[in-house]
């Protein structure tokens, strides 16, 4: 794959941006190209168990998303497939050495973002925006791009010790697609996980090799049901749904700041009511709360349960609650962060990168590697600088291309470069034969 060609495929990607576990186009793209490499790739219930996933997008959606990806050119049986059983998609390439498995994730899913129109946005002014209210405003699209392009490099150069494990995985906003994999065994026997991040306001250039401070997080669905009745003829008998969802969004807000840790809370969804002229019967609420220490983030959540059931109760409604995602604080395990750091010094000479790039969001990529972790293995969390002219999730966010290269190179050499403690050490191969990843875009 030339730099034009990973280009062309994260933009192609963008251009037809899916949401969290609707990563249908997606996921016929992976598995498409990964055939076409020789590699015959976990899917379906082999990949993601979608039984573990609470508010699982219902089958009309799925198929929805089906007939968009295949009018979009994607393979129909494929995607059919991909909607019945799920997006998430696993391969393992081999190398010609004994040695650790690694994994490495690469989500692929996009937000519910209309996407900026404007002419300084470059998707639109070069014609790959997404056009129907989704929008890859994270960098996922290049993430997926650099996991295809990567797999092409090991198959083509197997010169490696070990195995290398591709996680394709869907809905990493809102923390729910990881635990989806990890239920069907997706980090199972694995020794060293990486996940990798663009951009994370880390410019163009610099490479952090891991992370700290990402939060611990719960995610919230909250639906309160009443009673309707004519606001005028007879109010009273209404059970006030929307009264009382607001006032659960005022206690969760009032909620105390911690001593201990950091918290965060936001209630970002709320809707409620049918008329003007009608008791609301129902109120849905989303929200969520964060916290640099896991067992906070635990106890916040509860608190916040709490507040959701007395409001209910003081408005006499039947409130249904689901946590419908999650993930946990990541220790980056320090052979790895430095192992990164050496091989993008090489790469890009002595950059200003702090080895531990302060990470003030959530990624459910935490879920993995405290798996890993505990069953013996390495972890870290790769941010590689990419310029964005807005902020992630922005309706004007795009990543610098350009930076997508640079993670290609960060993870091969990752790979193939000796670490301490492996039985078979091997040099690093000549790189004179991978140069056309190091051309600039024109
Ligand atoms: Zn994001
Ligand atoms: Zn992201």
């Amino acid at each position: 794959m030339t730099y034009d060609e990973l280009v062309a495929v994260r933009r192609d990607l963008h251009r037809h941006a899916e949401p969290a576990f609707l990563e249908i186009r997606t996921s016929t793209i992976v598995v498409t190209w990964l055939r076409a490499l020789g590699i015959e790739p976990r899917t379906g219930r082999d990949a993601m168990r979608t039984g573990a996933v609470s508010d699982y997008p219902s089958v009309d959606q799925r198929d929805r998303f089906a007939a968009r990806a295949v009018a979009a050119g994607a393979d129909a049986a494929l995607a059919e497939f991909a909607a019945a059983h799920g997006t998430a998609v696993v391969c393992e390439i081999e190398g010609d050495l004994p040695g650790p498995t690694w994994a490495l994730r690469f989500d692929m899913d996009a937000l519910p973002l209309t996407e900026s129109d404007e002419p300084a946005h470059v998707p639109a002014a070069a014609g790959f925006r997404c056009a129907d209210g989704f929008m890859h405003a994270c960098g996922h699209d290049g993430h997926t791009a650099i996991g295809l392009a990567l797999a092409e490099r090991l198959v083509a150069d197997r010169g490696f010790a070990g195995r290398v494990r591709l996680l394709f995985q869907p809905a990493e906003e809102g923390g729910r697609g990881a635990a989806s994999m990890l239920a069907a065994g997706a980090v199972d026997g694995v020794d060293r996980f990486v996940a990798l991040h663009l951009g994370l306001d880390l410019p163009t250039g610099v490479v952090a090799g891991g992370v700290e401070g990402m939060l611990a997080t719960t995610k919230l669905r909250a639906t309160f049901t009443g009673a309707a009745a004519h606001a005028a003829l007879s109010p009273q008998e209404g059970r006030n749904a929307l009264l009382g969802a607001a006032s659960a969004a005022l206690a969760v807000m009032a909620l105390p700041r911690y001593s201990t840790a950091d918290t965060r809370i936001n209630v970002g969804t709320l809707r409620a009511g049918d008329n003007v002229n009608i008791v609301p019967s129902w109120a849905e609420m989303t929200l969520e709360a964060r916290s640099t220490d896991s067992a906070v983030c635990e106890d916040l959540t509860e608190r916040i349960e709490t507040r959701l059931h007395g409001a209910a109760a003081m408005h006499d409604l039947r409130l249904e609650l689901h946590r419908t995602g999650g993930s946990t604080t990541m220790r980056c395990d320090r052979p790895l962060v430095d192992a990164v750091g050496r091989v993008a010094a090489e790469l890009l000479g002595d950059s200003a990168a702090p080895a531990l790039w302060r990470m003030n969001g959530s990624d459910d990529a935490s879920l993995f590697a405290r798996a890993v972790q505990q069953n013996g293995g390495m972890a870290t969390y790769a941010v590689v600088g990419a310029d964005h002219r807005a902020p992630h999730h922005h309706p004007s966010f795009d990543i610098d291309e350009s930076a997508m290269a640079v993670a290609l190179e960060v993870l091969d050499e990752l790979i193939r470069i000796p670490h301490p403690g492996d039985s078979h050490r091997l040099g690093s191969p000549p790189r004179g034969s991978r140069a056309d990843l190091s051309t600039e875009p024109g």
